[in-house]
């Protein structure tokens, strides 16, 4: 069995995002399986890690959280740096979350690799009642820039474990099986 310390490969993947969207929470929820109602504010964890196996290797996921920067529109490139893959976040609840998509990828392709594998998240679709994002719409924008897409909610764990496994499955694609 691997043990926490053996890893093949160590990859950063960065959550991005507008404040609010539940960055923090899919990130405790993938890598704790925890759930804070009360957040408010990221303070403090850079980036939490967790193991995961494709095809025989470990690959050990470095995930880091925007630890509220956003906010106040000061994310450096710092962040960006050797980031191999990145969940781009929005809230189906809420349209602006999804219209400023398009603001943060420019972001991202600014600052990281142009290689950066991207899966962009629609997040709390257990607020169903509240949607104001369809899922249609939310696909479109992925095809259209040839992303992957997922719709998740972190508050009933749906798909979350999904999103950031099928973010490493294709960033495994990308660095591992197109290299060899
Ligand atoms: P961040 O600013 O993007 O990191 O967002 P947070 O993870 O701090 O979440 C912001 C707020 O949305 C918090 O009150 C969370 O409890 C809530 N939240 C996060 N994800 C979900 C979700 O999937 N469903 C619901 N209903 N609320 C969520």
């Amino acid at each position: 069995m691997a043990s926490e310390e053996h890893y093949d490969f160590i990859w950063k993947v960065v959550l991005i995002g507008d404040s609010g969207v539940g960055k923090t929470n899919l990130l405790s929820r993938y890598t704790r399986n925890e759930f804070d109602a009360e957040s408010k504010t990221t303070i403090g964890v850079e980036f939490s890690t967790r193991n995961m196996v494709i095809k025989g290797k470990t690959i050990r996921a470095q995930i880091w959280d925007t630890a509220g920067q956003e906010r106040y529109r000061a994310i450096t490139s710092v962040y960006y740096r050797q980031a191999v893959g990145a969940l781009v976040v929005y809230d189906i609840t809420k349209r602006h979350t999804f219209e400023n998509l398009q603001k943060w990828l420019s972001e991202l392709q600014q600052h990281a690799d142009p290689n950066v594998c991207v899966i962009i998240v629609g997040n709390k679709t257990d607020l169903r009642e509240q949607r104001t994002v369809t899922h249609e719409e939310g696909r479109a924008f992925a095809d259209e820039r040839h992303f992957s897409f997922i719709e998740t909610s972190a508050l009933d764990s749906s798909n979350v474990g999904e999103a950031f496994n099928n973010l490493l499955i294709d960033i495994f694609k990308k660095q591992v099986e197109e290299s060899e």
